[in-house]
């Protein structure tokens, strides 16, 4: 039998015209999809015969026609907005919270995310205070991943068994961490498929961003020309490695700056 391979999706806050945003900085405006957007790809998948699932359901079935629709950070347009589409279309989804985050403004409260998981979506963790995991001393490291582990099923009243690196910021020391954790699968920003042989604890996903078209979508979820995507971020990252994380968000900032002016 064919291997079938899974495009995870991932989005971030959903923009609702006159709400104001969690943040507002060009690089986080970026991941910012305006909710009609969201709308019409959920739509497209469904008028495509495809399916939106969560991680849990893919890892259960790497079914054909399926894509895994994740959110990080846990805004509050998971709920207000991106919930009720979703419900509407029979997908599921899961929702990757950031517990530190939980209550303000833009985010999720507690009770909000109990009633997301009331809904029957599925809630993963996406660190305490949202730092690059990698740069991470023992002790910090172990406080973004277990104890905000423990932090959420607190909240939830049951386990989590899903993780996701903030900025993407993955490596060996960030896997060992979720595993000691107890964590089935951490979600990285590799840009890749997901087969049922891929190493669980190193997911690929890829980012619906605000620029991404229509056309681009339809060759997204069905992981067409993924290499094109790998080729820009390795490009990044060489530039990333060269000058440091701070200084490359710095640079970042001034270049996204002086493209909105
Ligand atoms: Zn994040």
């Amino acid at each position: 039998m064919r291997d079938v391979g899974v495009v995870f999706l991932m989005y971030h806050e959903l923009e609702m015209p006159g709400r104001p945003m969690a943040r507002n900085e060009p690089g986080y405006m970026r991941y910012v999809v305006r909710l009609p957007d969201f709308r019409s790809q959920m739509e497209l998948l469904q008028r495509r015969g495809w399916r939106g699932v969560s991680v849990g359901d893919t890892l259960g079935a790497f079914a054909e026609k399926t894509v895994a629709i994740t959110f990080d950070d846990g805004c509050e347009s998971d709920l207000l907005y991106a919930a009720p589409i979703l419900r509407d279309l029979n997908f599921s989804a899961t929702f990757y919270i950031t517990t530190g985050f939980l209550g303000k403004p833009g985010h999720l409260t507690q009770s909000q995310v109990r009633e997301l998981s009331g809904l029957g979506f599925e809630l993963g963790c996406h660190s305490m205070n949202h730092p690059y995991l990698t740069d991470l001393n023992d002790t910090d490291l172990h406080r973004e991943v277990a104890e905000a582990k423990v932090q959420l099923e607190q909240i939830l009243g049951k386990g989590v068994q899903h993780f996701s690196c903030p900025g993407g910021r993955y490596d060996g020391r960030v896997a060992d961490a979720a595993l000691k954790a107890g964590y089935r699968t951490v979600a990285t920003s590799r840009i890749a498929r997901n087969f049922s042989t891929s190493a669980p604890l190193n997911l690929g996903r890829v980012a619906v961003m605000r620029s991404t078209s229509a056309e681009t979508f339809q060759r997204l979820y069905q992981g067409h020309n993924l290499w094109r995507m790998r080729l820009q971020v390795q490009i990044r990252e060489a530039v990333k490695k060269l000058l440091g994380n701070s200084s490359y968000d710095h640079l970042r900032s001034i270049l996204l700056r002086d493209r909105s002016s």
